[in-house]
């Protein structure tokens, strides 16, 4: 039998490690050492340093990094680097802030898009998935995701893991289960009512409520497992079977019942929302980001920006969907529904940034293969953004919304180290950053193909 104070000592460890504040958490593990090693200090030579505070780019300037944040950043004719330093050349690559996709499904794949799976695959084969797509997406230079949908609760594993050192992947900002209406984008809908795939059948999977009272409950319980946000589908959806993109799944009354308890928790919440109604119901309730956004019309684009509200529009997905998925058999009603929205969300991507709504980079992850994500930023300039808007979208804005501009999004002093650099100039060609050569996350280096190091320089 473990004794009584060692009992509380362990509860309280555990406490530390399951923090649904995990930043936090790293912070006072770290600061929990009784003695303070010796800072290591990294200096970064960036030849074009767009730092994501604003639009312009500097040239040749240092980030000097200690431990896991940025310490300093200064040009580098007013610093002296002691010889002897670890330094890292980007002197011929654009650096910039760790990217941040806003809008991920780390358990999900791509090519699954057969029924059949929602039966054969297991809670285990979709945590398997989230350990390599983890990786391939700090590899694609995203530091940082808001995941928003998985089997409960593997966002949150995901995450402490990750954290923990175990395994390598992004800052994680997780939710649980998108909750849904009985019959809603978040059901298995059209089998026999015996078809069952539920993990917590008690709990209807912590995702499906109806009413306000059960909407409060099902997100007091994801608090209670140690989610960092809500994910909530206010309209039906395209990769759900028997609803419609276009209708509103939750009355304005459930909206702000979920949205009310969310906050009260400390938490954010965002909410799925193709159809024109359901995107103003869910600014109404006071939601913090409409994702997806598609058929937004201009009294919705009015209310968000009135309401301060942010779109998160994934709009690259449509051409994974209609030109790749139907290989891996995405059946024809989701087909037929992708077609009716992904052009006219283009469009409105368009009108809603012209009008001024705030806007973060999500691209929807796992309808298209992870560590592709940087394939949208095409679009965003196609439609009407440049570069350096897009690049602020997936920085600044995005670590905005996900409530992390203290530790993330920019390059600054005391931010962490989260940094990425391409060899080619993302702002004469957003593409660039579908290749990103240098990933560093909190100082440690994850990814460096430097070839744009051949002649490293340390004076
Ligand atoms: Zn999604």
């Amino acid at each position: 039998m473990i004794p009584a104070i060692v009992a509380r000592r362990i509860s309280a460890f555990i406490l530390i490690l399951l923090s649904p504040t995990p930043f936090a958490a790293a912070q006072s593990a770290a600061s929990a050492g009784a003695e303070k090693p010796v800072a290591k200090l990294t200096y970064l030579l960036a030849g074009h340093l767009f730092d994501a505070t604003g639009e312009s780019v500097r040239e040749n300037m240092v980030i000097t990094v200690e431990d896991e944040r940025i310490k300093s950043v200064t040009s580098a004719a007013d610093l002296k680097i002691p010889p002897g330093a670890n330094v890292v050349d980007l002197s011929h690559a654009t650096v910039l802030p760790g990217l941040i996709d806003c809008h991920t499904h780390l358990g999900s794949r791509a090519d699954r898009y057969n029924e059949i799976y929602e039966f054969k695959d297991t809670p285990f084969d979709h945590a398997f998935s989230g350990v390599v797509n983890a990786r391939k997406t700090l590899e694609a230079g995203f530091t940082s995701v808001r995941d928003v949908g998985s089997d409960p609760f593997l966002a949150v594993d995901l995450r402490n893991s990750i954290n923990a050192g175990y395994l390598v992947g992004p800052r994680i900002v997780a939710s649980g289960p998108g909750i849904s209406i009985t019959g809603g984008h978040g059901d298995l809908n059209n089998y026999s009512p015996q078809t069952r795939v539920m993990m917590f059948p008690e709990e209807r999977d912590y995702a499906i409520a109806d009413g306000a009272d059960q909407l409060r409950h099902v997100v007091r319980a994801q608090v209670k497992y140690g989610v960092d946000v809500i994910k909530i589908m206010s309209t039906g959806g395209v990769l759900s079977r028997g609803d419609s993109p276009g209708a509103a799944q939750y009355t304005l009354e459930e909206l702000k019942a979920a949205a009310d308890t969310a906050h009260m928790a400390g938490r954010k919440i965002a909410a799925h929302a193709h159809g024109t109604q359901g995107i103003k119901n869910a600014i109404l309730a006071g939601i913090d980001s409409i994702e997806h956004a598609s058929l937004i019309d201009d009294e919705g684009i009015r209310l968000a920006k009135e309401h301060g509200t942010y779109v998160v529009m994934d709009i690259y997905n449509d051409d994974y969907l209609l030109n790749e998925a139907p290989k891996y058999g995405l059946p024809v009603e989701n087909l037929d529904k992708e077609r009716m929205v992904g052009r006219l969300q283009r469009e409105n991507f368009r009108k809603a940034f012209q009008a001024g709504v705030k806007m973060a980079f999500g691209t929807d992850a796992g309808v298209y293969p992870h560590g592709d994500n940087a394939r949208q930023f095409f679009y965003m300039v196609k439609y009407g953004m440049t570069p350096a808007q897009a690049i602020r979208a997936a920085t600044a804005n995005a670590a905005d919304l996900i409530g992390r501009s203290k530790d993330v999004g920019t390059i600054e002093p005391g931010k962490f180290a989260d940094i990425v650099a391409v060899n080619s100039d993302p702002l004469a060609d957003v593409r660039a950053l579908e290749h990103v050569d240098f990933v560093m996350k909190s100082g440690v280096v994850y990814k460096d193909t430097r070839s744009f190091a051949s002649h490293a320089t340390t004076n």
